[in-house]
């Protein structure tokens, strides 16, 4: 028997839109409270891989609503969290070019905000000044993206930040070389749990879309959630493939389901757009 995993939560928007990066605050705070009634420790980023059965916040893009939904919840249960901020957009909308079709253009926290997040013990992580595909830009400007968003949080918030999360999970070697060195921590789109193994520098994550009920964010940590986690990873690398069937190994693991609840979440995972 492997020792429990844990989870890196991804959360982005808190929103009623229920576009690929939105949650709804309601759901949320549903989450919330099933981690502390489930008595599941909340650590902060850097803990939670080597913390069996724990689990870590994270929020991309620094979207304004984690401020007014996401604040006040982790202010009433204690909960550590990491927000990781678009340097050059920060108080701007997250309207950047190379955004997909599908996405709610809102507003993102302004350095005050941030601030404000920060002296509530929100850890501030980077994640670039534009938002680029880091593997799909030159060198010298993905350097740039990653130090010039790591120096501006710093010289805003007095704190440089510890960990850094890439755009659309996307990566070339040296992008990753110059992270490696800049940061702590770095978290990928990488769907899975995280583990005592992980790199520290390649830190899988939970999209939180895929547990949009409370039944299923209550199996995050068993076994049918974990086989759950399995499909919806072999769905997304089939649709990365340009494929419209699942593979035979896929197949294998949605046959494999075979409990109530799941045959329920299997028809949940045709997800648009994702
Ligand atoms: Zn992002």
């Amino acid at each position: 028997m492997q020792s429990r995993p844990s989870a890196i939560l991804m959360y982005h928007s808190l929103d009623q839109s229920g576009s690929p990066v939105s949650i709804t605050p309601e759901m949320f705070r549903a989450h919330m409270r099933i981690l502390t009634g489930q008595g599941i420790p909340v650590v902060p980023l850097g803990q939670a891989a080597s913390k069996p059965g724990s689990v870590a916040l994270t929020f991309d893009d620094a979207f304004r609503n984690f401020s007014e939904h996401a604040l006040p919840e982790l202010a009433r249960y204690r909960f550590p969290a990491t927000v990781f901020a678009v340097s050059g957009f920060c108080g701007r909308k997250n309207d950047w070019p190379g955004q997909p079709a599908g996405i709610p253009i809102l507003p993102l926290m302004s350095w005050s905000e941030l601030r404000d997040a920060a002296s509530a013990g929100v850890a501030i992580g980077a994640h670039t000044v534009t938002h680029p595909r880091l593997d799909e830009i030159d060198e010298a400007s993905a350097s740039r993206e990653i130090q010039d968003s790591a120096g501006e949080i710093e010289d805003r918030l007095g704190l440089a930040p510890g960990s850094f999360a890439y755009p659309y999970g996307a990566a070339s070697r040296a992008v990753r070389e110059l992270v490696d060195s800049r940061f702590e921590y770095a978290v990928s789109t990488e769907l899975d749990y995280a583990s005592a193994a992980s790199d520290p520098h390649w830190l899988p994550r939970i999209d939180a879309y895929y547990f949009q009920s409370e039944a299923l964010f209550r199996r995050l940590f068993s076994a049918s959630g974990a086989l759950y986690l399995q499909v919806r990873r072999g769905l997304r690398s089939a649709k990365g493939r340009g494929a419209a069937a699942p593979t035979v190994e896929e197949r294998g693991a949605i046959r494999a389901v075979t409990g109530s609840v799941l045959r329920g979440l299997v028809k949940r995972l045709r997800r648009p757009g994702a």
